[in-house]
């Protein structure tokens, strides 16, 4: 056997297995930048139909993550970006072009509104801002021009439903798309396509991935809107990465027993929260004073909502810090969907740009506090948040 210099031996021996037909049990992370070929006829051929050559264009980690998606969501194809923010940007680039017209959700993530209303201008796409409760508000923004338009299944954080049947409607009577952002939700809850929306978004950093260790977005649709979309993510280097989506295809594969989990908890904390005197108002769709219930009802069935909620305590900023520091399981985080119980507070966080006049018409005061809820004992969980209302006694 020839032997070679130690670098040139520490390169190419003890890489037998690559190439081998291996049958891992779990699939295995494919952190490679590229993937190498033997000879022109080899070349051609993977270029020609479509198989791995560079991380950027395609990796198996980000197909299977994919694929699993797609069936999710009852969707053709899924594209996996970095972020979800990533899978936003990348996804109304690709579509929208100078003069065309959006219309888009007043009440959104508050990234999701910069880039709507920052990003999309210096594109020469103008954005119509309008509150989907009322959809005839949406039917009066509809223009020539108008090719999108965009809502989150349940706003954040006051819980508001669109009702996505009727807005694919009016999207469609009107040449135009539906784009839903279904991150709180999960297709665990409800999967948009199937109320006729043309493109599901889902920001896989939250419940999908379920674990807090991993950022990745993802769009699914139709295989035609995917090869539109996908050459702009290439170009905009808005790929996920192959240990990112290896992550969050490992937390996917345990959503469905976390996500019911966590919304039958989030139904106990709602119910016990809004027994308490102390609290002023609880927003989640399982409650009975819910205003779109109906609506919650004919959308999400018994399959439950979503693990968020929020509830309104006094506007006594010292007494809301006490509550927090007397909760011995939930932490603030700036984020959602993980095993913990997070919470947040929108006024000095997702909101603080938006002024208080506004917030107030939304329902957000200063005595607002977003719950994500995750995996705890549900008697735990909420033993932990009555005690804490204490120190309001
Ligand atoms: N959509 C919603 C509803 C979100 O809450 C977030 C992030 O919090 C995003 C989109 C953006 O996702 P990411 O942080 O993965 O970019």
């Amino acid at each position: 056997m020839d032997h070679f210099s130690y670098t040139t031996e520490a390169l190419y021996q003890g890489e037998k297995v690559r190439g081998m037909d291996l049958a891992p049990e779990t699939i295995p992370c494919f952190m490679t930048t590229a993937f190498t070929m033997r000879g022109f006829k080899e070349v051609q051929e993977t270029y020609a139909t479509g198989g791995y050559t560079y991380i950027r264009s395609r990796n198996p980690n980000r197909a299977a993550l994919g694929e699993v998606l797609s069936c999710l969501e009852g969707g053709e194809q899924t594209l996996v970006f970095s972020s979800g923010m990533g899978a936003i940007t990348t996804t109304l680039l690709a579509l929208l072009e100078r003069g065309d017209h959006v219309i888009c959700n007043a009440n959104i993530y508050g990234e999701t509104f910069a880039t709507m209303s920052k990003i999309l201008s210096k594109w020469g796409v103008e954005v119509t801002f309008t509150n989907f409760q009322d959809t005839q508000n949406i039917q009066n923004a509809i223009r020539p021009q108008t090719k999108l338009i965009y809502t989150e299944v349940l706003s954040n954080p006051t819980l508001v439903l669109t009702d996505l049947r009727e807005v694919a409607k009016i999207a469609h009577e009107n040449g135009a798309l539906l784009m839903v952002d279904n991150t709180f939700t999960t297709p665990i809850s409800i999967r948009p396509l199937d109320f006729g929306a043309d493109i599901v978004m889902n920001s896989l950093t939250k419940f999908l991935n379920g674990h807090s260790d991993a950022i990745g977005g993802s769009i699914t649709t139709t295989k035609a809107l995917c090869d539109k979309i996908q050459p702009m993510s290439m170009l905009l280097g808005t790929p996920g990465d192959p240990f990112s989506s290896w992550l969050i295809h490992r937390g996917i594969h345990t959503a469905s027993l976390r996500v019911p989990q966590a919304m039958a908890t989030a139904e106990k904390l709602a119910a016990a929260l809004a027994a308490n005197p102390h609290v002023t108002k609880v927003n989640h769709p399982s409650l009975p004073d819910y205003p779109q219930r109906q609506l919650a009802g004919e959308m999400f069935g018994k399959k439950g909502s979503c693990p968020m909620l929020s509830f309104i305590l006094p506007e006594d900023m010292e007494k809301l810090d006490q509550f927090m520091l007397a909760l011995r399981f939930p932490r603030y985080a700036p984020t959602l969907g993980g095993l913990h119980t997070t919470l947040s507070h929108p006024v000095t966080s997702s909101h603080m740009d938006v002024p208080d006049e506004t917030r107030r018409k939304m329902g957000i005061t200063p005595g607002m506090l977003r719950v994500s809820v995750g995996i705890e004992d549900p008697e735990d969980l909420v033993a932990d948040f009555i005690n804490a209302l204490k120190v309001y006694d």
